[in-house]
């Protein structure tokens, strides 16, 4: 086994680890998955990296996100980034498995990795983040350390939100909005635009992602046509803060 294809199995399996695990689903929920995943998934081009499956039902985030837009833009949008990953990282020799590697090595230089490895990234990050509400362990709201970190640097929860929305609702086009932390576990707020995120040079924001919205169209004009505030809005309805405590706390 090559070192390559060894990394590649550590990195699916932690992808799958992440999160809701599928073992928490129902059977009927784990079907309609799949069934959408046979009947109109893009076909999954051989490589390097490959598609996260969801950690909950295209539905399961409904009445916030609908059930469309989420199989669109996980077995179209995402699945496309990967495929392109795929084909660009198989012209370059000895191509980090590991993708937050691969992004520090080349986003810089290759346009092609720039935008879809940093579509592979932040969409896997992206699905995690969020959960049905039935799903929480702990109420909607952040807890523990992550809470402290919050109120420390925004004041209370509702002047963070107030500001993670704003950065969302400002960025002009495509793009994320995202919390990230420092060295220190300080917290900011800031946005990218297209696929670009914090682990990126030419990023103005840069640190660890704590949360991350997507607020290109795709994520949203279904249900919500140009009103973006409203998507970011009802988005708080489905965020996994347990997920973004575990990102915080580096577990
Ligand atoms: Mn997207």
């Amino acid at each position: 086994m090559t070192s390559n294809r060894r990394d590649f199995l550590k990195k699916s399996a932690l992808l799958t680890a992440g999160g809701i695990g599928l073992s928490m689903l129902g059977r009927n929920m784990a079907h309609a998955a799949g069934t959408f995943e046979k009947e109109t998934k893009i076909p999954a081009a051989d490589g390097l990296y490959s598609l996260p499956s969801l950690p909950y039902a295209f539905d399961a985030l409904e009445p916030h996100i609908d059930r469309q837009t989420m199989e669109i833009h996980h077995g179209k949008h995402h699945q496309a980034y990967v495929n392109n990953l795929n084909k660009a990282v198989a012209e370059i020799k000895d191509a980090p498995a590991d993708i937050e590697l691969l992004l520090k090595k080349f986003a810089k230089t290759n346009n092609v990795i720039r935008n879809n490895g940093g579509g592979h990234y932040n969409h896997s990050l992206f699905w995690k983040l969020m959960r049905p509400a039935y799903a929480a362990s702990s109420a909607n709201a952040p807890s523990g350390k992550l809470a402290e970190a919050i109120t420390s640097a925004f004041g209370s929860v509702d002047a963070f939100k107030e500001k993670f929305a704003a950065a969302g609702k400002d960025r002009f086009g495509s793009g994320w909005a995202w919390l990230v932390a420092d060295k220190n576990g300080k917290l900011s707020i800031g946005s990218t635009p297209n696929q670009d995120n914090p682990l990126m040079e030419m990023s103005e924001i840069k640190g660890k992602p704590v949360l991350a919205l997507d607020v290109w169209e795709h994520a949203y004009y279904l249900k919500y046509q140009n009103k973006r505030p409203d998507y970011i809005g009802a988005w708080w309805s489905v965020v996994n803060w347990d997920e973004a405590a575990r990102l915080y706390d580096g577990k």
